[in-house]
C-alpha cells in the first residue's frame, strides 16, 4: 500500500506534503504532486497537512478518484 495524491492537488501547488515526507517520496509534476509508492512508507504524515485534502492511503481513495492510484505510479 502507498498514500495516493488525487485530483484536488492539480491547481493546488501547496508544497507542505513534500517537506513532511520523511523519505523524499513525494515530487512534483507539470499539474500536481506525486507519490511514489516503491519509496513511500505509509506514514500518513502527509495526509493531514494537505490543505485541500488531495492525499489519501491507497485503500481510502474515493471511486472517482481511483484512477490516481495509477497516475502516481506511472508517474515514476
Ligand atoms: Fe511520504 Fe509518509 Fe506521505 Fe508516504 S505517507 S508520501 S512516506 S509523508
Amino acid at each position: 500500500m502507498a498514500f495516493v495524491i488525487t485530483s484536488p492537488c492539480s491547481f493546488e501547488k501547496s508544497a507542505e506534503c513534500v517537506e513532511v515526507c520523511p523519505v523524499d517520496a513525494i515530487y512534483s509534476g507539470n499539474e500536481m504532486y506525486y507519490i511514489d509508492p516503491d519509496i513511500c512508507i505509509d506514514c500518513a504524515a502527509c495526509e493531514p497537512i494537505c490543505p485541500v485534502q488531495a492525499i489519501y492511503a491507497e485503500e481510502d481513495v474515493p471511486e472517482k478518484e481511483k484512477e490516481y492510484i495509477e497516475k502516481n505510479r506511472d508517474f515514476f
